[in-house]
């Protein structure tokens, strides 16, 4: 594998990204983003299933924590850059997940969220056409915005704000879209696009700021549960194993099928019925307190994911309850380790 660090000024981490491609079998992947919560579940489950995965992260809300355990595997390597610059490298398939996905921190740095959206769609499209790898898109379902129709069918355009607080990361999100499909057209690249919504589980960072990872971590550290704005606003939870489930099966489908295709559990729950479950489930004491309704968030949210079901023959199998004990169970020893931590350097 050809790795071309002078020219784009790549720093590899750990493993050796030359590896010889002739006598490979296996299928080498390049997954953007690999160290974040969704990545580092990708590069595992590719890993596993025999592939060759170069990780690819800036390490902005990425965590080697994720991927230490992947070092074992001879055919993982990591590489850290940004795609906002372009990449070279030989592979087979491409899996674009970099970008910060939480409102709190793709809001931090909007313009560099947008050009990570943009700038690293482009990248990664020049890439596939150079390369002819078939390339995957984790893509939102922010592109109906706050929606008019419910539940959300891929045919439905949106209803976005394009100068608000999460226009960066939205409007981001569907320019991408649209790059993926003009390089289909124009340069005949192999495109999947999946339109992903919330997704929790194991390696979400502590202080990721969505919503699940929040209530998990103050129920089990008993603080305050902090519901913004009255919550009934409504949300549909997808457990991270289905979703990656969902990636894989999108990718195996034939070179016509493209998508846009939403991935994510039709199960629709209020933010005030989801932080009862975490507050039940994990026995806290935690009270809930009002925190003010961030600007233009969604009022309802619901995938319907016939799509899904028809041409990838997916649907998600794990339930809410199972995946929150799942997450609990993470977090609590997550939390223990840190507290030992701290208390061993003190
Ligand atoms: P995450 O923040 O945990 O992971 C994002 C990863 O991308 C991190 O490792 C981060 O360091 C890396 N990254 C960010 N900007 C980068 C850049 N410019 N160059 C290189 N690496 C960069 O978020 P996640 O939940 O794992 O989301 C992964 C992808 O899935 C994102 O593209 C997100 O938009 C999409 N998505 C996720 C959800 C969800 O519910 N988890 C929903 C919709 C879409
Ligand atoms: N939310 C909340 N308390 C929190 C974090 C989020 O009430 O501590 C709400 C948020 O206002 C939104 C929902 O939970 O209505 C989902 O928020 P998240 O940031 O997880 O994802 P998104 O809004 O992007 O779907």
């Amino acid at each position: 594998m050809r790795h071309n660090s002078s020219r784009h000024n790549i720093n590899a981490i750990f493993g050796d990204v030359r590896v010889v491609r002739s006598k490979q079998r296996s299928r080498h992947i390049l997954v953007t983003g690999g160290a974040g919560f969704l990545g580092s579940h990708l590069c595992e489950r590719l890993l596993k299933a025999g592939q060759t995965v170069i990780c690819l992260d800036n390490f902005s809300t990425g965590l080697e924590r994720n991927i230490r355990h992947l070092r074992n595997f001879e055919r993982f390597s990591v590489i850290k850059h940004d795609v906002v610059d372009p990449i070279d490298v030989e592979v087979d398939e491409i899996y674009n997940l970099a970008c910060p996905a939480s409102p709190p921190h793709y809001q931090a740095d909007p313009v560099h969220t947008m050009k990570t959206c943009v700038f690293g769609a482009l990248n990664l499209l020049e890439l596939a056409a150079r390369t002819g790898a078939r390339i995957f898109q984790a893509s939102t379902s922010e592109v109906y915005g706050d929606p008019l129709v419910h539940p959300q069918v891929e045919g439905y355009w949106g209803n976005v704000n394009s100068f608000g607080p999460r226009s960066c990361y939205d409007e981001g999100k569907r320019s991408a879209e649209t790059l993926f499909f003009d390089f289909h057209k124009q340069h005949h690249v192999e495109i999947k696009i999946a339109r992903i919504f919330n997704t929790y589980g194991p390696n979400m960072r502590p202080d990721d700021g969505r919503v699940v990872s929040n209530f998990v971590v103050q129920a089990l550290k008993g603080q305050d549960i902090t519901i913004y704005g009255d919550g009934s606003q409504t949300r549909s939870f997808c457990f991270v194993n289905d979703l990656i489930d969902g990636f894989q099966q999108l990718m195996a489908t034939d070179p016509s099928f493209t998508g846009p295709v939403n991935l994510g559990n039709p199960g629709e729950f209020t933010v005030l019925e989801l932080a009862e479950q975490v507050i039940k489930l994990t026995g806290s004491r935690s009270k809930t307190i009002r925190k003010p309704l961030p600007t233009d968030d969604p009022r309802q949210r619901r995938p319907d994911i016939s799509l899904a079901q028809r041409e990838l023959g997916w649907q998600p199998k794990v339930s809410l309850l199972a995946g929150l004990e799942k997450t609990i169970f993470y977090f609590d020893r997550l939390l223990t380790e840190e507290a030992v931590e701290l208390a061993e350097t003190a």
